[in-house]
């Protein structure tokens, strides 16, 4: 069967086909205003995943066009995420290291009467833009020779004016049915220092005069963005055409959107700096730093992004698909250990007090190279409170009173007595074993439940974070009138509990989350300590319904 390509690599294998090109160019260009997130991971596996298919390469591009909101901490995570997420770019560059070429470009403009500089307020460019309906204005300075053009222009750069006093445009037509081409800023004068090129420069280029023209710069065959940037097309198209410099070609793909997540890089921020969350890189952050911590592999992540697929119209995808992917590949490689969250004591009363076994089950059944475990058998256990049932509905399986369940790994035992304190809670479960269902031992007996246990005086106690969605709402794009998204943050979206682990799980030394059996995935936090071991819940065995 031949392989369904989706519209880009269908574009990019007729752009080879027909002898367009021999190799394709892609690029990642992020911004370093803040740190990467899901969205940005599918636009990296999309251009990265795109360029590898087809033989050619991608270059990391940060589009560092504005001073104020962008920083080298930001550019360094972004670099250490897109490696983690396991692509090579062929090279790193900076919009910022083509200013002075994009300088010279504008000059072009000016020389062939294509640019202005024009000294109206911001006010006054957007009354004078008109409307959808209605054309715009042309402004007064619009009809300035080339020579004061380049006069002004310069000074600008020189830095004789002041920040927001002018700017210079591009001479196109006020009645451009597309406003973008409503003679579009190309300059504006920032007196702010840069995080590259420090003072140097005063006046900065605007993102569509920047961004075209970096990827022609590089020789980016396939451009591709999100949706929204269609409208700016003909803008890309006009720049290159009028510069007559390499045809790079924009192409659009909807944006990745999930749901109970917010994905803007504003909205995150907030979450920051109004501390609802602990950081960037907080377990239930969307951030690919928080989704790290929180125990996503790039193996997973790399499987969304091609599940996902790309579309060309906005969607929403479920959250649960995310998780999916995810537990598909723990699964496959993940340790297995038994932790008891809510403990309850059991008490084996003819197993003898000073006696201990120890039984060595695989650490992942999916992989028997991963080797085997030891885990402690003694007389008093801790299991789950819900495993047990003194009243339990019909098909109730595990431990209820005279009812028998396997103990993982052990022995069959039988529920003898409930001991209650004074306000008639259940403090102690006593149980017999059936010394002859020991496991390889004789014929294999059956029950119906098998249920996790730890053994008492072996167990290692570990806090756990038990991480739940961010937000109570599926569409975070569709709020209801007057509100707005922090009103939907989930309360119970963290509850810290201690656990009781079997010991082996405090020597576990592989690098990604293990399975508490029968519960879920967590990871060890990296806060966490010898002394004091912290896991994060990474997804559950099932899905939330
Ligand atoms: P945000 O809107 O979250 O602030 P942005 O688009 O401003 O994101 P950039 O740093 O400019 O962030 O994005 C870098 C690249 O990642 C762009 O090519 C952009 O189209 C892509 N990208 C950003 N968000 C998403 C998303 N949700 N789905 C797919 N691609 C995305
Ligand atoms: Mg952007």
């Amino acid at each position: 069967m031949e392989e369904q390509l989706n519209f880009l690599e269908e574009i990019v294998s007729n752009d080879i086909k027909s002898g367009k090109y021999k190799s394709i160019l892609t690029r990642f260009p992020p911004e370093p205003n803040g740190y990467l997130h899901i969205g940005h991971a599918k636009s990296i596996c999309l251009n990265f995943g795109l360029a590898k298919k087809f033989g050619g390469a991608t270059n990391l591009r940060f589009d560092d066009t504005n001073p104020v909101k962008e920083d080298t901490e930001y550019v360094d995570s972004i670099k250490n995420d897109v490696k983690w997420l396991g692509f090579n770019w062929a090279n790193e560059y900076y919009a910022s290291d083509y200013f002075e070429q994009l300088y010279n470009w504008a000059c072009d403009l000016i020389r062939n009467g294509l640019a202005y500089v024009d000294d109206q307020t911001q006010e006054q460019i957007r009354l004078n833009r008109g409307t959808v309906n209605r054309a715009g204005i042309d402004s007064p300075y619009r009809d300035r020779s080339v020579e004061e053009n380049l006069t002004l222009f310069q000074e600008m750069r020189d830095g004789k004016y002041p920040d927001g006093s002018k700017v210079l445009r591009a001479k196109i037509d006020m009645s451009h049915p597309n406003m973008l081409m409503r003679d579009p800023i190309l300059y504006r004068i920032i007196h702010a220092h840069h995080h590259r090129t420090g003072d140097d420069w005063c006046i900065y280029p605007m993102y569509d005069y920047a961004h075209g023209q970096s990827d022609s710069i590089e020789k980016i065959t396939h451009s591709i963005c999100t949706l929204e940037f269609d409208v700016h097309r003909p803008l890309y198209d006009w720049f290159i055409d009028k510069l007559q410099i390499f045809p790079s070609k924009q192409y659009e793909f909807a944006r990745l959107n999930l749901t109970y997540t917010v994905m803007s890089k504003r909205k995150l921020l907030q979450l920051v700096n109004d501390k609802i969350v602990s950081g960037w890189d907080d377990p239930r952050m969307p951030t690919i730093c928080g989704l790290r911590r929180r125990g996503y592999t790039p193996e997973s992540l790399r499987y969304f992004a091609e599940k996902v697929g790309v579309a060309k119209r906005d969607n929403i995808i479920d959250l649960s698909l995310l998780e999916w992917c995810l537990r598909e590949d723990l699964n496959k490689r993940s340790n297995r250990y038994m932790v008891v969250m809510d403990p309850i004591k059991l008490t084996i009363s003819n197993y003898p007090e000073d006696q201990k076994e120890v039984f060595t089950p695989n650490l992942n059944p999916e992989d028997l190279d991963a080797g085997k475990r030891d885990v402690i058998f003694s007389r008093q256990l801790f299991i789950e409170r819900a495993d047990f049932m003194e009243e339990p509905p019909k098909k109730f399986f595990r431990l209820k009173p005279g009812g028998e369940v396997r103990l993982k790994y052990s022995y069959i035992i039988k529920c003898e007595e409930v001991i209650k304190d004074e306000n008639g809670n259940i403090t102690e479960i006593i149980c017999t074993y059936d010394p002859e269902s020991k496991p390889g031992v004789g014929e294999w007996r059956s029950v119906k439940g098998t249920i996790h246990w730890v053994s008492v005086s072996h167990a290692k106690e570990i806090d756990v974070n038990l991480y739940d969605r961010l937000f109570d709402k599926e569409d975070m794009d569709d709020l209801e009138e007057g509100k707005v998204y922090t009103d939907y943050i989930n309360q119970n979206s963290l509850v810290r509990v201690k656990a009781y682990a079997e010991e082996a799980l405090l020597d576990d030394r592989s690098q990604i989350a293990v399975q508490f059996e029968r519960n879920g995935y967590f990871i060890k936090d990296i806060e966490s300590t010898p002394e004091k071991p912290v896991y994060n819940k990474t997804v559950g065995l099932k899905s939330k319904q």
